[in-house]
C-alpha cells in the first residue's frame, strides 16, 4: 500500500489526516484521551464518518452508537443475513484516560483503508465488507470492557448499563443514550446484529506488550485472546487504632491483611506459572482513606482491585477460587473482613484455526514473518469468536506498551500490517473485479 495512489485516492494522505485528526480529538495534554461513549469518542465517530462518507461509502449508526460502514456496490452488508453475511472488520476509537493514539484506531483506519481501495479497484466482493467502529472497547471509563460489541449482541445487563462512570458520577445508561443509542432495544437485550450473518471477523490492533518487539517482528498473528475475572473494589476492614498503643496480637491491621493476600497470591501464581500455566495477576488500584489515614494510626481500612488474566477458563476459575479462599484464611487469622463488589468477567476467546493459517500464509507471500503470539489484552474480537464468529486478529508492532502516552506505531509497520489486512479481506469477502 506503500507510496500508492488510487483514482482520487492517496490511501497514506487519509491515514495520515485520520491518525492527525484523532490525535487532535483526543489531545489531553499529556497523551489521548478519547472517553467510552464520550465526548472524545464521539468526534472520533464522526471524523471516521465524515472521511468515509465523502469517498462515497455508506456509514449508518446502530442501536448502541456503533459505526458500520460498507461499500455502496454491496450496501446489503449493513443489513447481512445467514444467507447473505458479512464479513465484519472492526476495532474501537475510545482510549483510556491518557492513552495513545493508535490503540484502537489502527484497525479503524486500516479496514477504511482497505475498503477505501476495494472501491477504487472496482471490487464487488461476494461476502459484503463491513467495516465497524465499535463504541465503548475499554474500561477504564465504567469499568468494563466491550460494551458495544456486548450491546451488538443483546449482552448488556441491567448492572451493566447502572455502572457508574469513574467520576462516581453518571451511569453508563446516560452516556449511551446521549450519545444515540436506543436504550429500549439494549435493555430488551436484542441482537442488533445476528452472529450467522457474520461470515468472519477480523480485527488489526498494536500489540500492548512487548514481545513483537523484543522479537523484532513488525506483525504477528494472534492465537488468543486472554479473559479475566476483576473486581474493581475489594474492601477490606480491620480495626483503627494509636499506633503506638495497641500490641500486635489485638491489631486488626487491614493494610497487613490485604499485604499478606497479595504476597500470598503473588507466590501461587510463581508456582502455576512454572507448572506451565498461562496467568497474570495484578493489583492495580491499591489504598487507604486519605479522610482518616495517618502515619501513627492502625489501617481500619484498606481497599484494592483484583484482576486475574489467562487464556483458560479453567485456570481463571481456580486462580479466583484460591484468592477468595486465601482471603478466608486470612479474615480469621487477622480477624478482618474482606468485602469484594461485584465480580466482573471477560471470557478468554480462541481465534479461528482456519483463517489463524490463511493470515500465515498471506503474511509468507507478503515476506512479512510467519510468527502466532497470545493477546494478552482484550479486543473486541473475542465478544465476537465466542458468539460462534470465526475472527482472527493481526498485530501490528509497537514500541512502549499501550495505554500510555509513550505508544509509538512505526508507518511502516502500520502499513504493512494493513496490507496483510486487506489481502485477507478480499480472499474472505471473496472479491473480484467488477466486469
Ligand atoms: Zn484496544
Amino acid at each position: 500500500m506503500e507510496g500508492r495512489i488510487l483514482p482520487g485516492v492517496d490511501l497514506d494522505a487519509v491515514a495520515a489526516g485520520l491518525f492527525a485528526g484523532l490525535a487532535e480529538i483526543g489531545a489531553d495534554g499529556v497523551g489521548i484521551t478519547r472517553e467510552t461513549y464520550g465526548a472524545g469518542e464521539g468526534a472520533a465517530f464522526d471524523l471516521v464518518e465524515e472521511t468515509a462518507r465523502r469517498h462515497g461509502l455508506i456509514a449508518v449508526r446502530d442501536a448502541a452508537a456503533n459505526l458500520a460502514i460498507t461499500l455502496p456496490a454491496t450496501p446489503d452488508g449493513l443489513s447481512p443475513t445467514p444467507d447473505r453475511p458479512c464479513v465484519v472488520v472492526a476495532s474501537h476509537l475510545d482510549s483510556v484516560p491518557q492513552g495513545g493514539n493508535f490503540d484502537g484506531a489502527a484497525g479503524v483506519v486500516a479496514g477504511l483503508l482497505s475498503l477505501l481501495r476495494m472501491q477504487a479497484d472496482g471490487l464487488a466482493p461476494r461476502r459484503p465488507p463491513r467495516l465497524m467502529a465499535i463504541r465503548g472497547e475499554e474500561s477504564a471509563w465504567y469499568g468494563k470492557a466491550y460494551i458495544g460489541s456486548s450491546a451488538l449482541f443483546g449482552r448488556l445487563s441491567a448492572d451493566d448499563l447502572a455502572l457508574k462512570h469513574r467520576s462516581g458520577g453518571h451511569v453508563l445508561a446516560e452516556a449511551m443514550a446521549a450519545a444515540g443509542a436506543d436504550l429500549a432495544r439494549i435493555r430488551a437485550g436484542e441482537r442488533l446484529l445476528d452472529p450467522a450473518a457474520v461470515a468472519g471477523y477480523f480485527e488489526l490492533h498494536i500489540e500492548q506488550g512487548p514481545v513483537l518487539v523484543a522479537r523484532t517482528l513488525p506483525t504477528a498473528v494472534v492465537t488468543g485472546i486472554r479473559g479475566n475475572v476483576r473486581h474493581a473494589r475489594v474492601l477490606c476492614r480491620g480495626e483503627a487504632g494509636h499506633s503506638g498503643a495497641v500490641p500486635r496480637w489485638l491489631r486488626r491491621d487491614a493494610v497487613l491483611a490485604m499485604a499478606e493476600l497479595m504476597a500470598r497470591l503473588d507466590e501461587h501464581w510463581r508456582v502455576l506459572q512454572e507448572q506451565g500455566l498461562d496467568l497474570v495477576v495484578t493489583f492495580g488500584i491499591v489504598g487507604t482513606n486519605p479522610a482518616e489515614h495517618a502515619i501513627s494510626r492502625i489501617p481500619g481500612e484498606a481497599a484494592f482491585s483484583f484482576e486475574v488474566r489467562s487464556q483458560s477458563r479453567d485456570t481463571l476459575e481456580a486462580f479466583y477460587h484460591l484468592m477468595r479462599t486465601e482471603a478466608r484464611a486470612i479474615e480469621r487469622a487477622r480477624k478482618v473482613e474482606f468485602v469484594f463488589d461485584r465480580r466482573l468477567d471477560s471470557q478468554p476467546a480462541r481465534m479461528d484455526e482456519g483463517m489463524v493459517k490463511r493470515l500465515l500464509a498471506l503474511s509468507g507471500r507478503l515476506g512479512l514473518p510467519v510468527e502466532t503470539v497470545p493477546s494478552g489484552a482484550g479486543h473486541d474480537a473475542a465478544i465476537f469468536a465466542n458468539e460462534g464468529v470465526p475472527s482472527a486478529m493481526i498485530f501490528i508492532r509497537n514500541d512502549k506498551g499501550s495505554h500510555n502516552p509513550e505508544e509509538r506505531m512505526d508507518m511502516a509497520d502500520f502499513r504493512a500490517g494493513a496490507e496483510l489486512l486487506h489481502l485477507a479481506l478480499c480472499e474472505a469477502t471473496g472479491g473480484e473485479v467488477a466486469a
